[in-house]
C-alpha cells in the first residue's frame, strides 16, 4: 500500500472543517467482511471517520463523502442484491453530489459486470477487485483529487501485502486470513476466478497477528481461507496448515480457535487427532459436502466420493468427542436426478449435521458447469431445496435439545434484543445461546445451564 498517498490524503482531509465520513457496505462470506475491516482501516488511516451505515434505510448515508459496497457474486441472487442497494445510492447522490461511490469485491472482478457499471451505474466514481485492495489508496486519490473515475481492473497482481491496517468490527472476536484465492476450481463455483489462486501468508506473520489479538483480550479467532488446508508457508513449503495451529495454540489465553473453509478431501488425519486433543479449538468443523451423489460429485469437479466423506464425519466423530459438524449442499445442479437429490437428502440424515447451508445451484459466468444443460425447472430446485431445508429442520432441533440439562461455555456477543435482559452468545460448537444477563458480560465468557434446546438456538441460565 502506497503510504504516501495515505499521508497526502490525511493531511488534505485534516484541514477540512469538519472530519469526513466514510462507510463500507458487506456483503457475502467472512473473506469480504474481513476484507471490509481493510478498507475501513484505509479510510481511517485517510482520516476518515468510519460508520456503520447501512444502506438499507439509512437516512444518513446522504451524509457520507466516500460509499463503498463490498459485493458477492457466489450465487446470482447476490449479485442482484448487491446492484438493488448499490443502485439506491443513486438516489443519495443525486442530493449530495459530493459524495464518492465505489463498488469492490467479487463482482467487479468480472468483466461483464464492469461493462454493467459502466453502463448502467453512470454515478459509479470508482471499483477495485478482491486482488486490488492495496491499490485503493491510488486509485482513491485519482478519484478524490484529480476527479477522475477509475472503472476498470487491470494489472491484477497477486501479491500479500502485510501492511495493510485493520479496522476490527469487534473488541473480542477477530478474522485472520491464513490464505487467499484458491485452485480448486469445482465446476459451479466462480471463486477462482474473482479471487484467483491460492496464495498463502507467511506463517510469522500470521502467528505475530493471532498472538497479539490473544495478548489483547479477543476470545475468538477464526482463521480464514478459501481452503484453509491447503496453506503453505511461502518461505517453506513444508510448515502446513496443522503446523500452523500447533504454534498458534501455544500462546496461552482464553479463546475458541476456529477455521474455515475446510475442503473434505484436504483434511489431513493430523488434524483430526489435533482437534481430538481439544486444547483450544472450538468443537466445530465446517465441512462443505455440496451433495450426496457420486455422479453429481464427479461433475462438480470435488474430489471425494459419498462414501469417503461420510467416512471423513465417522473418523471426526469419533476422535472429536462431541463435535459440531455443519456443511453446504447445493440442490438442482445441472442434470441432478430425483434420485440423486435422494442421495443429498439421504447424506444429510446420515450425517446427522448441527446445520447445513443450502443453496439452489445459480449458473456462474465463466465456470465449467455453465455449459451443462440446466434442465431441472424453478419448482423442482425449489421444491428439493424446501424439502432439505425440512429435513435438516428436524434433525438440527434433535441436536440443540440434546444440549437439554448440561452447562456450556458460551462468549457473550450481543444483547439477545435491546433492552430485553437476554443475551446472545456462541457456544465452542457455534450454537447460538440465550439466557438472561447483563450488558456487561458482553466480550466475556459465561457457563451457561441449557434448559431448553430448540431448532434455533439454546435457551439456557447463566450459571
Ligand atoms: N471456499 C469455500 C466457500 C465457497 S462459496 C468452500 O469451498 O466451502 C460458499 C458456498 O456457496 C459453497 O460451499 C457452495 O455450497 C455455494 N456455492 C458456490 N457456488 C455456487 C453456485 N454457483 N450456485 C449455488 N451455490 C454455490
Ligand atoms: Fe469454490 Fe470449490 Fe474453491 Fe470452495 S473449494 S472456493 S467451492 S472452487
Amino acid at each position: 500500500m502506497n503510504r504516501e498517498i495515505v499521508n497526502i490524503i490525511k493531511q488534505q482531509n485534516g484541514e477540512k472543517p469538519k472530519k469526513p465520513k466514510a462507510c463500507v457496505v458487506t456483503f457475502g462470506c467472512q473473506q469480504n467482511e474481513s476484507d471490509s475491516e481493510k478498507i475501513k482501516g484505509i479510510l481511517e488511516a485517510m482520516g476518515y471517520d468510519i460508520t456503520d451505515a447501512d444502506i438499507t434505510g439509512d437516512l444518513t448515508l446522504g451524509a457520507h463523502d466516500v460509499v463503498i459496497v463490498n459485493t458477492c457474486a457466489v450465487r446470482e441472487h447476490a449479485e442482484l442484491k448487491a446492484f438493488s442497494r448499490a443502485g439506491q445510492l443513486k438516489h443519495y447522490k443525486d442530493k449530495n453530489k459530493e459524495m464518492l461511490v465505489g463498488i469492490c469485491g467479487c463482482m467487479v472482478e468480472q468483466a461483464h459486470i464492469l461493462e454493467y457499471i459502466k453502463k448502467s451505474f453512470a454515478f459509479v466514481d470508482f471499483i477495485f477487485g478482491t486482488r486490488s485492495i492495496h491499490k485503493f489508496p491510488e486509485i482513491f486519490y485519482e478519484v478524490l483529487v484529480n476527479k477522475n473515475k477509475i472503472l476498470t481492473n487491470e494489472n491484477i497482481e497477486e501479491l500479500i501485502d502485510e501492511e495493510l491496517p485493520v479496522r476490527r468490527g469487534s473488541a473480542f472476536k477477530a478474522w485472520v486470513s491464513v490464505m487467499y484465492g484458491c485452485d480448486n476450481f469445482c465446476s459451479y463455483c466462480v471463486v477462482p476466478h474473482v479471487r484467483g489462486g491460492e496464495r498463502s501468508r507467511s506463517g510469522d506473520k500470521i502467528l505475530e497477528e493471532t498472538r497479539s489479538l490473544i495478548l489483547s483480550g479477543y476470545k475468538d479467532i477464526t482463521l480464514l481461507g478459501q481452503n484453509v488446508n491447503s496453506y503453505r508457508d511461502p518461505q517453506n513449503a513444508g510448515y502446513r496448515f496443522t503446523d500452523l495451529l500447533r504454534n498458534i495454540i501455544k500462546t496461552d489465553g482464553d479463546y475458541f480457535l476456529r477455521f474455515i473453509t475446510s475442503h473434505p478431501k484436504d483434511i489431513p488425519e493430523e488434524l483430526i487427532e489435533l482437534m481430538g486433543a481439544r486444547g483450544r479449538f472450538a468443537n466445530h468443523i465446517h465441512l462443505p459436502a455440496q451433495s450426496g451423489s457420486d455422479r453429481i460429485l464427479g461433475l462438480m469437479n470435488r474430489g471425494y466420493t459419498r462414501d469417503e466423506y461420510m467416512k471423513l464425519i465417522e473418523k471426526l466423530r469419533e476422535t472429536v468427542s462431541d463435535i459440531a459438524v455443519t456443511t453446504d449442499i447445493i440442490v438442482g445442479f445441472p442434470g441432478e436426478t430425483e434420485a440423486e437429490f435422494r442421495e443429498t437428502l439421504d447424506i444429510c440424515e446420515r450425517c446427522g449435521f448441527d446445520n447445513i447451508f443450502p443453496f439452489i445451484y445459480s449458473k456462474r459466468k465463466n465456470t465449467p458447469a455453465e455449459n451443462l444443460e440446466d434442465n431441472i425447472s424453478h419448482k423442482e430446485k425449489t421444491d428439493r431445496f424446501a424439502e432439505l431445508v425440512k429435513l435438516q429442520k428436524a434433525v438440527s432441533a434433535l441436536k440443540n435439545r440434546a444440549y437439554e440439562g448440561r452447562t456450556v461455555k458460551v462468549l457473550v456477543e450481543s444483547e439477545y434484543k435491546s433492552g430485553s435482559g437476554f443475551l446472545a452468545g456462541r457456544t465452542s460448537s457455534h450454537k447460538l445461546a440465550i439466557f438472561e444477563g447483563d450488558t456487561s458480560l458482553i466480550g466475556s465468557f459465561v457457563n451457561v445451564k441449557i434448559t431448553e434446546g430448540k431448532l434455533h438456538g439454546l435457551y439456557g441460565n447463566k450459571k
